[in-house]
């Protein structure tokens, strides 16, 4: 996302959310006084913005039902072997082949790796709207399926990457062993994050996410593997 992007979403977020003055300079790139803080729990690495002369960290909570942004601006929706069979069943289609050939479309984008390079990502993602096409994809849509209560109407069979956000999650081999990380994506749309002195506040949220996002770390790379998408770093 480029900074113009999230500057669009941070303006329209502001419309109904206070963002502390601080974590917005952050979001927007020009707070930069900020280390990498890292937590192990279970089996999850969770990176954590630390700003040292504030001595706070930045942490994060969810709004929901007040807040349903994520829903109102998603951006894609890659489905994992697992959605895949799990959401057409929970739609109603018998097959599988069904449910991906009329609720879903193939698209590519880059995307940036930790380490600061490029992927391009090749994934089947669950269409937002109708008649979404490649050319929707990245774009700001209100997902089809927010009701007017604010909650999804496929839950609990809703994509993986839904359950996730605002986490971003990555897959790396260290002295031979796969270790799943994590970080928060600031796309400018989520008005969850404040800053605090200490991580106490956020544990139990560490340790519910650290379940969630190690298990689909799992089976994106399955997906992977059964050729529901492809990964190729540039
Ligand atoms: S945008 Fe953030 S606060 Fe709002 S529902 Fe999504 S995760 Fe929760
Ligand atoms: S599938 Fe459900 S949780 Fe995911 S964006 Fe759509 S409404 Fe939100």
């Amino acid at each position: 996302m480029s900074t113009n992007e999230i500057l669009d979403s941070l303006t329209l977020l502001e419309k109904d959310w206070d963002i502390d003055p601080l974590i917005r300079e952050f979001i927007l790139g020009k707070y930069t006084n900020v280390s990498d803080f890292t937590l192990k729990v279970k089996d999850v690495i969770f990176h954590i913005p630390y700003l040292p002369k504030e001595k706070k960290y930045i942490l994060w909570k969810c709004y929901w039902p007040d807040c349903h942004n994520c829903c109102d601006r998603q951006g894609r929706l890659p489905l994992t072997s697992e959605d895949l069979i799990q959401i057409g069943a929970g739609l109603k289609y018998q097959k599988t082949s069904d449910f991906i050939s009329k609720e879903t479309l193939i698209a590519t984008h880059d995307e940036p790796t930790p380490s600061g390079g490029l992927s391009v990502m090749t994934n089947i993602n669950l269409k937002r709207k109708d008649d979404e096409t490649e050319a929707d994809d990245g774009t700001h849509i209100s997902c089809r399926f927010l009701d007017k209560e604010g909650s999804c109407g496929i839950h609990p069979e809703r994509p993986g990457v839904c359950y996730l956000y605002p986490f971003s999650t990555w897959s790396q081999y260290d002295q031979g062993r796969a270790r799943v990380h994590a970080t928060f994506q600031f796309t400018g749309d989520c008005p969850g994050f404040y800053l605090d002195e200490s991580l106490d506040s956020m544990k139990e949220i560490f340790d519910e996410y650290s379940t969630t996002i190690y298990d689909y770390n799992i089976k994106s790379s399955r997906t992977l593997k059964d050729g529901f998408g492809s990964l190729t770093m540039t």
